[in-house]
């Protein structure tokens, strides 16, 4: 679009997309229908300055899903932006905005899409003042959060009205740890890449399980090594003032792959 003589309008979705779900493209399909841009943006996010305490998935997965999942819900209007995450700076939407403004100019104009669960947090965020000069705010609905309080926090900000759905990256990671089927809260083919890509496993933490896994893929003479450097991480945790029942899982598990 750059050069041509017409203005373009963005809107541009930021988020952690860990994992992309149907709230985030219902949402997008609300901003969309509210505001008729020519462009949607995603924009996922590489270092997420909010998210230092969790491991997230790698950049590369995160975009991957995030493309299928917008391609196949808005085809060619949809853009999956990876300037975040080719970064390797913390990825703050002020810069980001930035940057699109240096390429796109006076050509452009910029609306930048939140869940309502961010209108309390976004004060927080690194120069919402930036983020406000460069961009339109539009907030979409969000199931357990307040929108209207959004036009006393940002007055020239555009209430997107639309009912949203009640699903977030958390309830998915939560239930796939527990082992249980997320697949229904997926938008179309991700579920496929996960799949394919041993995304989001169960978290096993039960001695007992680890040691039916030993049983089927370790060959014995290591199963009786293991259970001895069991015995032994036991010991000294409860030696030391450890926790007894994490050094069992990790000694269950130091040569679960060898063989
Ligand atoms: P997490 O639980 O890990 O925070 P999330 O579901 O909130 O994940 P994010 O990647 O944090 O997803 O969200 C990106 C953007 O999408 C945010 O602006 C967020 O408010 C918005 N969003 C996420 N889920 C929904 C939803 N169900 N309805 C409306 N907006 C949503
Ligand atoms: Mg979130």
């Amino acid at each position: 679009y750059k050069g041509m003589n017409f203005l373009v309008r963005f809107a541009v979705f930021g988020g952690v997309f860990d994992t992309v779900h149907k709230g985030h493209i219902r949402a997008a399909e609300i901003v969309d229908s509210c505001l008729h841009p020519d462009v949607l943006l995603f924009v996922p996010a590489g270092r997420p300055p909010h998210k230092r305490g969790r491991r997230i998935n790698t950049c590369a997965d995160r975009l991957n899903m995030l493309k299928i999942a917008v391609e196949n819900a808005f085809g060619n209007r949809a853009v999956v932006c990876d300037f975040e995450v080719n970064s390797s700076e913390l990825s703050y939407t002020a810069n980001t905005l930035a940057h699109l403004k240096a390429v796109y100019g006076s050509d452009s104009e910029h609306f930048f899409a939140i869940g309502a669960d961010n209108i309390a947090k976004f004060r927080t965020w690194h120069r919402p003042d930036i983020i406000r000069a460069l961009s339109t705010l539009a907030v979409v609905a969000r199931p357990g959060f307040d929108q209207s309080s959004a036009k006393l926090a940002f007055p020239e900000s555009v209430i997107c009205e639309g009912e949203s759905v009640r699903i977030s990256s958390t309830f998915i990671r939560r239930l796939a740890s527990e082992g249980q089927d997320f697949s229904q809260y997926l938008p179309e083919g991700v579920d496929e890449y996960i799949k394919k890509r041993g995304l989001y496993p169960k978290e096993v933490t039960d001695p007992e399980e680890i040691k039916r896994f030993l049983s089927a893929h370790v060959k014995e003479p290591r199963i009786k090594h293991t259970l001895n450097v069991r015995d032994e991480a036991v010991k000294l945790a409860q030696k030391y003032g450890a926790d007894a029942r994490k050094a069992e899982i990790a000694a269950l598990i130091h040569d679960v792959a060898k063989n």
